[in-house]
Formats: structure tokens, C-alpha cells, sequence
């Protein structure tokens, strides 16, 4: 899953403890930065599998420590605690569990789509994922239900922060998070062992970029 992550980052962003909104959105794919990373430097793996039914025709063959269960627990713990040793003092208790939390729910997202690829415990062993990517008369409606089902919420939990950008901030990004979704699931598959993962970093860096620009223009929209 992709923008669909950002449904839930959106979902948790804009109340007056939550986080900021470009922290919601680094942790909802703290565990893509990490497998992107790990497979630039080989350690993790993927291939492209143009056999496969559906979208997203890559084998993810070895990512045991970015996506098994384990090792999202690990990286929402470790994420967790060092944004609450940055947020300020009576926050740190809601920051720590949301981002924790928006952290982990990247595993339940992905299972629901993923082919079995997705292990518990960090090494070898039965592996799991439900493969809605084999079908996208379901997938495409679940990606799009929760990014516009978050938004929705962000929305009505926010409100423009004086004159600026804050009107058309929120509906920019998400034509764009549109845009790189439709080049995702429509577009060439890029299959080069190196432009993958950079592209896959550079859009989550260029939908951060966003998140921040969105979530300084609006502000909560309790009194
Ligand atoms: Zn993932």
C-alpha cells in the first residue's frame, strides 16, 4: 500500500495534542524508508515479477527486518521515543502511542494487500498477506477509501491558519499523493535495482515535504 498509509496519518494529525502532520506522515512509512534504505545497500530484497496478476508486480522477496511484525514493533518503539524526547513536555504520552501506533498500522495496512511476503519474526518462517494487489477491483476502492476517509477527518478537524495557503493546501496534496498513486498503479514499473528504491524515497520525501507545508497552513479547529 502507498497513499493509502497517508489516510491514517491524516486520520490522527490536526487535534490539538496530536503530532504535527509531516511527523504523522514520516511515521505511517518510517517501515518503506527503512526497507528502501535496506535495499539500496542490499540487505534487503526485492525482484520484478512481471507474471504477477494485479498491481505492484514486484517480489518482495526478503524484508524481514522492516516488515516483519517484529521488526515494526521495534521500529514504532524506537520511532516513539525519540519523537516524544522532542515534543513538548505534557505531549510526550499522546505522541509516543499515536506515532508508535501509526507506525505498526503499516503492517496491518500492507497485510491486507500484500502476497504473502509479510513474516512475524525477524528471519525465515511462514509468512502471510491477504494479496488484495491480485485483485484491483478491491484495492484500488481500499487505498482510496482510507486516504479520502482520513483527509475527511483532517479536514474537518482543522481549519485554515489566517490568510495563506491553508485553503488549498490540504486539496493540493492530496492531487498530488493522487498523482504519484495513478503513476504507481498505471504507470511504466520501474524494475532498475536503483531508480526503484530512490523513487520510492523520493515521493515519500516529496508527500512529507507536503505534509509540513499542509499542516503549518491549518490549524485545530477546536477553540
Ligand atoms: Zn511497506
Amino acid at each position: 500500500m502507498f497513499v493509502g498509509h497517508y489516510g491514517l496519518a491524516l486520520a490522527v494529525a490536526g487535534g490539538r495534542r496530536s503530532p504535527p502532520l509531516g511527523l504523522t506522515f514520516v511515521a505511517v512509512q518510517a517501515m518503506d524508508f527503512g526497507f528502501f534504505g535496506l535495499s539500496l545497500a542490499g540487505i534487503e530484497r526485492w525482484r520484478p515479477d512481471a507474471d504477477l496478476p494485479g498491481l505492484n508486480p514486484f517480489e518482495l522477496s526478503f524484508m524481514p527486518y522492516t516488515h516483519s511484525l517484529t521488526g515494526a514493533a521495534l521500529i514504532g518503539l524506537t520511532f516513539g521515543v525519540l519523537c516524544a524526547l522532542a515534543a513538548p513536555r505534557a505531549q510526550r504520552p499522546v505522541w509516543f502511542g499515536l506515532l508508535a501506533a501509526l507506525v505498526l498500522s503499516h503492517w496491518g495496512l500492507d497485510f491486507l494487500v500484500h502476497r504473502p511476503d509479510l513474516p512475524l519474526l525477524i528471519g525465515d518462517g511462514a509468512r502471510y498477506g491477504l494479496g488484495f494487489w491480485n485483485d484491483p477491483r478491491i484495492a484500488i476502492p481500499l487505498e482510496m477509501a482510507v486516504l479520502f476517509g482520513g483527509a475527511a477527518l483532517y479536514a474537518r478537524r482543522t481549519r485554515p491558519a489566517g490568510a495563506g495557503p491553508g485553503r488549498y493546501a490540504l486539496p493540493a496534496m492530496i492531487l498530488v499523493l493522487l498523482g504519484l498513486q495513478a503513476f504507481n498503479w498505471f504507470g511504466p514499473a520501474i524494475t532498475d535495482p536503483l531508480l526503484f528504491p530512490l523513487a520510492g524515497l523520493g515521493a515519500y520525501v516529496v508527500a512529507t515535504a507536503l505534509a509540513i507545508w499542509t499542516g503549518r497552513s491549518r490549524r485545530p479547529a477546536e477553540a
